[in-house]
């Protein structure tokens, strides 16, 4: 037996992509696998021992049927345009339908230079790699939609970065790994049959939905934008929801699928504040926690002007068409948040709930952890206090700004009176995680896994960050934000 792989990319886009093998790990070890999404993919994953997982997933051996390129894109970089990108030191192995019938992308990073790899030595580091499952895994216990780790392997050699770090293997899975810049990437050539190609490859894998379709009156490429639109409205709408902030949003680092993908300098936002940035090459906030719906509509700008010349009628009219499109971004983002936010209140869904209520009562919440510099995920959190008659533990948080708390909560809960409603506890708890990957236990962990070969406090943390909305005496420890002196200091690096 083996893996059923169907490369319907390398097969319809081969301009798209380059044959390229993965340099085989010198001593592969694993690290991390992932048994639950292996058995969502396949059967055959249980017929796998380590040593045949390590051989795959170190890069020493092609399995049968897979059929690996590095994918060519584009992209804006902190808003300067790059036309080559591509995969530096990823391959896409292949894809794979799962036991739901979805097909999904197998991919691995840090697999070696490909022809796209520029000055780079293809190569990843433990510490990052390990990153991607905790934060992956993170958003994906939350319900929010992520690419994930199958399985990461030490390759048993060293990466030069700012010191010599132990390299690893990442294997990912995705939806797909189109992204903003692939379509970049042919408009930039002018190379219009490319892209219509690409078009259609993209609408086959992610189809737009059918009101979508009728809204666009049969212009494929408008379809997509405006579900690309709504796909990436939802997503960045959750990340705000439980103070998530990418780090990278690149237009390369932009899934049209609406899955979250790339994790480099990414991390959970502790005390509240929407200038938070922690990306250390991030020097002007572009991609702060409250600059992310600006631009994500910046990216899906990018994306208008790479399909306009595939849109439908003369140029007055695309260009009005794709403008309506990417405006229309800021109405379905509210609407999105709107849905956030009535559930982080506890709301439950009725149709004589303003959703404009929902978002004004939760932005005055989050004025008040802002002020109060109130850790953004316990804030939250605390609305359980509330009800489950605690409040004090709540309160205790804001310090001098007590009052102005619980004058909050007064109106919180005057509102729901007032619409003949109970908030919801049970859904209370499940909008409002404890257990988030905190970056001082994200750092510690990935640090005596990467220096000390100790994967322990990694594995703990993994186990954590899996429930996040439990409060269990064992994961009492996760929900602790950072001591505020390791709090201010906390950068991520992109020497990923
Ligand atoms: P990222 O910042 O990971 O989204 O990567 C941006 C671009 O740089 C992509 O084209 C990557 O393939 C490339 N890249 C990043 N790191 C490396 C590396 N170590 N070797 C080769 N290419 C890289
Ligand atoms: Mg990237």
């Amino acid at each position: 037996m083996s893996l059923h792989f169907d490369n319907s990319y390398a097969r319809q886009l081969p301009h798209a992509c380059v044959s390229w093998p993965p340099s085989p790990s010198p001593r592969p070890r694993e690290l991390f696998w992932n048994p639950w999404l292996a058995d969502s993919l396949s059967a055959e994953f249980q017929q796998w021992d380590q040593a045949r997982r390590e051989a795959v997933f170190g890069g020493v051996e092609v399995p049968e049927g897979a059929q690996p390129v590095a994918q060519a894109y584009a992209g804006h970089q902190f808003g300067g345009f790059s036309a080559q990108l591509g995969d530096g030191r990823a391959l896409l192995l292949g894809e794979l339908i799962d036991r739901l019938g979805q097909r999904v992308d197998i991919a691995l990073k840090g697999s070696g230079r490909t022809p796209f790899a520029r000055g780079g030595d293809g190569k990843a580091a433990v510490g990052p790699m390990l990153r991607e499952v905790l934060i992956s895994e993170s958003l994906h216990a939350m319900g929010i939609p992520s690419t994930r780790a199958l399985a990461v392997v030490a390759s048993g050699e060293w990466v030069s970065r700012e010191r010599a770090l132990p390299g690893a293997i990442l294997t990912r899975v995705a939806h797909s790994h189109l992204r903003v810049g692939t379509f970049e990437y042919f408009a930039a050539r002018e190379d219009l049959q490319g892209l219509q190609r690409l078009l259609d490859y993209t609408v086959q894998r992610h189809p737009p939905d059918a009101a979508l379709q009728d809204r666009a009156q049969g212009d494929t490429a408008l379809a997509l934008l405006m579900s690309v639109v709504q796909r990436q409205a939802q997503l960045v709408a959750q990340w705000m929801g439980v103070g998530f902030i990418h780090g990278v949003m690149n237009t390369d680092n932009m899934s049209l699928s609406g899955q979250s993908i790339d994790f480099g300098p990414c991390a959970f936002m502790e005390a509240h504040d929407p200038a938070t940035v922690y990306s250390s090459i991030d020097h002007h906030g572009r991609y702060a926690y409250g600059r992310q719906p600006a631009m994500a509509q910046w990216n899906l700008a990018r994306l208008a002007e790479a399909l306009l010349p595939l849109m439908v009628g003369d140029e007055a009219h695309r260009l009005d068409a794709a403008r309506a499109a990417v405006q229309a971004f800021s109405t379905v983002f509210e609407e999105a948040m709107a849905q956030v936010w009535r559930c982080k209140l506890g709301w439950p869904a009725a149709d004589r709930l303003e959703p404009a209520a929902a978002s004004e009562l939760a932005k005055a919440w989050q004025a008040l952890l802002q002020a109060h510099r109130v850790d953004h995920t316990l804030g939250w959190r605390g609305l359980l206090d509330v009800v489950q008659a605690r409040p004090q533990r709540l309160f205790d948080r804001f310090g001098a700004g007590a009052r102005a708390a619980s004058e909050w909560v007064d109106r919180w809960q005057a509102q729901a009176r007032s619409s003949g409603f109970v908030i919801d506890a049970e859904l209370l708890e499940r909008s409002n995680p404890f257990v988030i990957a905190r970056n001082h236990q994200v750092e510690a962990a990935l640090a005596s896994a990467s220096d000390e070969g100790d994967l322990r406090a990694f594995r703990d943390l993994l186990d954590a960050v899996r429930r996040p909305w439990s409060e269990d005496e064992a994961l009492q420890p996760y929900g602790e934000p950072a001591p505020p002196d390791v709090a201010a200091s906390h950068r991520t690096f992109c020497g990923t």
